[in-house]
């Protein structure tokens, strides 16, 4: 029977990863004596920011991955914390370090990015790997854009030839997911605020990748009937129905896109999931990196 349903299950393929992912961790654990291990850190109290931080610890602690909360006051010098990310750095048994952004104002967030040791970057963002993933040599690519790609592999097999339009182009979605699909043979279209034409451009799509912050920003004119949408937005907004206070919905019009395109990401549900598995990934990786143990990549096996 054909299969109507056009979500993209984002929850059902991150489980997918984590069980890949949970028996490297015992392996490792029976190979070293310890758990990989996972330093994370929360400056302020932004409650977003706390609830991500709890996902990726509770996601962490069931897969067998060590997790070190490291919870700092808004306060916080920026001196004091590249302080903290360089004993880490220097912490034999801690093999990823992550930094919840964003930060309070007076952080500067790329010295922040750039005082983390690269093999330790499970985030991606150090401009080294950020430089290696350009070059198409990645080492730690960034968990959202990596996901969004391990998703596309699997619903659409080849990329190659394919035409992806990525609204946004920040350095932790938009920039790294273009690189990506370009890795993978797609004709890639890097549109943001200034660009021209914005629909045009998004009509052609083949991928469609969302990551711009704007609630439903783009909606049933933007799409045509053969596309694979990808929703990276999270954006809370009050709730019509007034059944809860508020919810999230994405930078898509999942109403008025569902029906006419090919296959689609809901929020929540979608890119969300793949984010925090895709870290997992990252930080069994900077485990085996850390004991120079050679790490066949599960993410380069899409099935
Ligand atoms: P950002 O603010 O850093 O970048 C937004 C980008 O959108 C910019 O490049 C800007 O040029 C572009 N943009 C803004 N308005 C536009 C417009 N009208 N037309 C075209 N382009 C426009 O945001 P970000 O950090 O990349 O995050 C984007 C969204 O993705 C946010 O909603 C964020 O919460 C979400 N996000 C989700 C995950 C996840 O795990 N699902 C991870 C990261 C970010």
């Amino acid at each position: 029977m054909k299969n109507l349903d056009k979500n993209i299950d984002g929850k059902s393929y991150a489980n997918k990863l984590l069980k890949k992912i949970f028996p490297l961790s015992q392996e490792y654990f029976y190979k070293f004596n310890r758990k990989p291990s996972l330093a994370v850190i929360l400056i302020g109290e932004d409650p977003a920011s706390n609830v991500y931080v709890k996902n990726k610890i509770r996601t962490a602690e069931a897969n067998n991955i060590k997790s070190i909360e490291i919870k700092l006051p808004t306060e916080t010098s920026e001196k004091e914390l590249l302080q903290k990310i360089i004993s880490l750095n220097e912490e034999v048994e801690i093999d990823g370090i992550l930094v919840q952004l964003p930060l309070p104002n007076h952080i500067s967030e790329q010295n922040v990015i750039n005082t983390i040791n690269p093999d330790k970057d499970v985030d991606g963002f150090h401009p080294v790997n950020f430089g290696k993933l350009y070059m198409g040599v990645p080492n730690f690519v960034p968990c959202t854009p990596l996901g969004c790609l391990y998703m596309l592999k699997n619903e659409l097999k080849h990329l190659s030839g394919k035409n992806a339009v990525i609204v946004g182009r920040s350095n932790i979605v938009g920039k790294p997911m273009a690189s990506l699909l370009l890795s993978s043979d797609c004709t890639v279209t890097l549109t943001h605020s200034k660009t021209k034409y914005l629909k045009e451009h998004c009509k052609k799509a083949d991928i469609l990748i969302a990551a711009v912050g704007c609630p439903e920003m783009i909606d049933d004119t933007y799409v045509n009937e053969n596309a694979i949408v990808i929703d990276v937005g999270i954006n809370r907004v009050a709730d019509p129905l007034q059944n809860k206070k508020s919810m999230l919905v994405g930078d898509i019009n999942y109403k008025k896109v569902y029906n006419i395109v090919k296959k689609i990401t809901p929020v929540p549900g979608g890119v969300g999931p793949m984010t925090i598995a895709c870290l997992m990934h990252n930080t069994i990786k900077a485990a085996y990196k850390n004991k120079k143990y050679n790490f066949i990549d599960i993410l380069e096996d899409s099935t």
